[in-house]
């Protein structure tokens, strides 16, 4: 017998169910998703389970886009599961193309090699469109531009636990900026020159560093090298504005002017993390516990058998990634002052 102590709400943002309440009023956010047509199924899935988990409650909108037209078949059958209105765009040449100062030829051969090398993704071309397009310019889209938050969505990710409130409403009561559910370490190969050159942007303009910023999270030596931890930002919810304004502008430009996206494989997701750590005072990040969100082949799952049993989790707690040995959330946490979850921590995965 299951003591029904563990169903009561823990705070007031849990288990404030809107679907109970006729007249929600819907933060100035939508779900956000880059999909091609062959990711269907797994596009399908994920849309499955975010609605299931919280959308079904809420009803906000969706936005696909796709650097090709998407099919009416995909249309058809994703805008189906979706409770909110869906909104499919194709994205304009100029956000998935070589800037002119790229030197094609060189970002050819930087492929071959990363490929003889095995680098992962480092053989694609489309990869890399996709990073400097997640980068600095999905909100730029001219759909998007009607929104504050968005929270971002891939094919085949799992919400393996039930969200009772709404996320949009907490980043917005609580002035939230970035939100975030995973923090593994990025694959060194792919960013060699990025912390230089994101030191050169910082040095030349040093008022946009935030005073009480979350630096210390992206190095262990005080600055002089990285240290691979991120932000893993196939999940995020955010506030578009950030990326709007002056600081992360003259950042994109800055970093995108180097070359790097095309002359090794930087991703989107250090990108973001190194700048919401440093423009940002850390009270403006925030860590999204008791998701269940699952990304292949990593998830988080609540440590507490009580919190999986109150949230209907579906998800296996020793298999919990975030306070595994090769995750940089128990480094958060140190950072921020934060009270560890119950269960084990740092064990072997
Ligand atoms: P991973 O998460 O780093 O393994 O990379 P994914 O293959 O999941 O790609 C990240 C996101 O970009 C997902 O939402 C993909 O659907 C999307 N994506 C990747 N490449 C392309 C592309 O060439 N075109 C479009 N439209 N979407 C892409
Ligand atoms: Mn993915």
């Amino acid at each position: 017998i299951v003591n029904i102590d563990v169903l009561n709400p823990i705070n007031s943002y849990d288990f404030d169910v809107r679907s109970r309440i006729s007249n929600y009023k819907k933060q100035n956010a939508t779900l956000f998703t880059l999909v091609r047509d062959e990711d269907l199924y797994g596009i399908l899935t994920a849309i499955r389970n975010v609605e299931d988990r919280f959308n079904k409650n809420y009803h906000y909108d969706w936005i696909f886009a796709n650097n090709q037209e998407f099919s009416n078949d995909f249309k058809i059958k994703v805008s189906n599961l979706v409770s909110g209105n869906s909104k499919f765009i194709k994205i304009p040449n100029e956000y998935w193309s070589y800037p002119e100062w790229i030197d094609q030829l060189k970002a050819r051969k930087v492929r071959a090699k990363m490929k003889k090398l095995k680098i992962k993704y480092g053989h694609l071309e489309s990869y890399r469109h996709m990073c400097r397009f997640n980068s600095g310019f999905f909100y730029r889209l001219p759909e998007l531009l009607n929104y504050k938050y968005y929270w971002r969505v891939e094919p085949d990710v799992n919400f393996r636990c039930d969200i009772n409130y709404d996320p949009f409403k907490y980043m917005n009561d609580n002035n939230k900026t970035y939100g975030f559910t995973m923090a593994p370490y990025e694959l060194h190969t792919t960013v060699r020159n990025l912390w230089s050159t994101v030191l050169n942007f910082t040095s030349q303009y040093p008022e946009y560093v935030a005073d009480n910023n979350n630096f210390e999270f992206l190095t262990d030596d005080n600055g002089e090298t990285f240290n691979m931890c991120h932000f893993w930002s196939n999940f995020e919810i955010a506030d578009m504005d950030f990326y709007r304004e002056e600081a992360y502008s003259k950042f994109f430009e800055f970093i995108d002017k180097s070359g790097g996206f095309f002359y090794e494989r930087w991703g989107d997701a250090p990108i973001h993390s190194m700048a919401v750590s440093i423009f940002l005072n850390k009270d403006k990040l925030h860590y999204f516990d008791n998701f269940g969100y699952y990304h292949p082949p990593n998830g988080q799952c609540p440590r507490s058998f009580e919190e999986r049993l109150k949230r209907r989790c579906d998800c296996d707690g020793k298999r919990d990634y975030n306070w595994s040995q090769i995750s940089c959330i128990p480094l958060y946490f140190e950072l921020n002052g934060l009270e560890k979850p119950n269960g084990p921590t740092k064990q072997r995965l």
